[in-house]
């Protein structure tokens, strides 16, 4: 087969869907790759470099001839002109705010592959690309907030004085949050965290923090399926916003990380709350590019608002795009890897993550999640 990766055409995207490893492992399991011309160079890449590695470098009409199309974010369709009939689109495909590509995807008769879909399941761990960039937006964003905090993170006992340490609260302990709150330790902080998942209690306190919970109220197991959060009840939601009160407006630095699968980021932080805070306090928004957690905050700009600022970049890995691009590449070649099948000399999907990833296929949308 023939994958082609493509040049990112977004705003502000700076990874790639392929790195000179994956080319080089690609080839191996007997595809021919080729890479859009540039498409590294924001990670660092060079077109050189994929050649070493046994890529062809095309600086138009990339896709022509593909069976499969690598990208990072879901390719525009007068990209994909000339692919080979029922070829993969494999990428993040955005599929709730993109439904009008994935319709043209469906009647260019290809077969989008959404990788944020894949399940959470043991075996589809090393293919999650949700998992992979939540992790360095996790470590990211603390480092943002500490660069823009006019204080220092950690303790100081100085000649002249102490420095006390910064206090960070973490809303949200999935994958970026544990990575926030590890990256926040690290660097010297008193770090607290909250989540609607009470597993992750322990995962907090293994790490060095506090956890901060809601205790007795009904319908306060906030698992659902797949081991991730559901909305929680009105109940819930307001002995959680009067905790979260309290703790917030002695806090110096807020990450927020809280998302809800195929719906708007649940609102954690009101207006109202952020005037409680200290002057020069900043709270990273993660979830903005959903709808965000906070109150106010605007994708891509640092808001202030009584004295804090909100930071709001949507695109958080792609402000680590060798790292980010590393991971998102190894994530695209494990599940190529994992179903290759040596005899056809292409990859076969079983039924389990074909299912829960597979948007279009034979002209038509057959995901459930965007029927019905
Ligand atoms: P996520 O990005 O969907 O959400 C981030 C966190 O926000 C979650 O912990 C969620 O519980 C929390 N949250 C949602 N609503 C909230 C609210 N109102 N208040 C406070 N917190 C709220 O989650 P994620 O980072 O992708 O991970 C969720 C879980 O899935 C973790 O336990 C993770 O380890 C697990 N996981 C497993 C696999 C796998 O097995 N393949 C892969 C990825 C993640």
């Amino acid at each position: 087969v023939e994958i082609a990766v493509l040049r990112e055409r977004a705003v502000g995207e700076t990874r790639v869907a392929a790195t000179p490893e994956t080319v080089r492992k690609l080839v191996a399991l007997g595809a021919g790759v080729v890479v859009e011309s540039g498409a590294g160079l924001a990670a660092m890449v060079t077109d050189d470099d994929y050649i070493a590695a046994g890529a062809r470098i095309a600086s138009s009409d990339v896709a022509r001839g593909a069976d499969i199309v690598f990208g990072v974010q879901g390719p525009e369709i007068d990209l994909l002109a000339g692919v080979n009939p029922g070829a993969w689109v494999v990428a993040g495909l955005d599929p709730f705010a993109r439904r009008d590509r994935v319709e043209a995807y469906a009647a260019a008769g290809l077969e989008a592959l959404a990788m944020e879909f894949m399940p959470r399941i043991t075996r589809a761990q090393s293919m999650d690309i949700l998992s992979s960039q939540s992790n360095l937006s996790g470590y990211k964003a603390v480092l943002v907030a500490a660069n823009l905090y006019g204080r220092a993170f950690p303790m100081m006992m100085t000649a002249a004085g102490t420095v006390s340490a910064a206090k960070v609260f973490v809303m949200g302990v999935g994958v970026a949050g544990l990575q926030a709150i590890a990256t926040a330790r690290r660097l010297g902080a008193q770090v607290s965290a909250t989540d609607v998942r009470s597993a992750t209690k322990e995962q907090i306190l293994s790490l060095g923090a506090k956890p901060i919970f809601v205790e007795n109220v009904a319908g306060i197991e906030g698992e659902g399926a797949g081991g991730y959060a559901t909305e929680m009840s009105p109940e819930y939601q307001k002995a959680q916003a009067e905790l979260v009160s309290g703790h917030l407006a002695k806090q110096d630095i807020v990450i927020t990380t809280a998302l809800i699968p195929g719906r708007a980021a649940p609102r954690l932080i009101s207006d109202e709350q952020v005037a409680t805070m200290k002057r020069g306090s900043v709270i990273y928004d993660l979830a903005v590019a959903q709808g965000g957690n906070v109150e106010g905050s605007v994708a891509d700009e640092i808001v202030e608002r009584h004295g804090v600022r909100i930071v709001g970049f949507a695109n958080t890995p792609a402000q680590l795009p060798a790292d980010a691009s590393a991971l998102f590449a190894r994530n695209l070649y494990n599940f190529l890897a994992a179903f290759w099948d040596k005899d056809k000399g292409r990859p076969l999907l079983d039924e389990e993550i074909g299912n829960a990833i597979r948007l279009t296929q034979g002209r038509k949308v057959v995901h459930e999640r965007l029927l019905g």
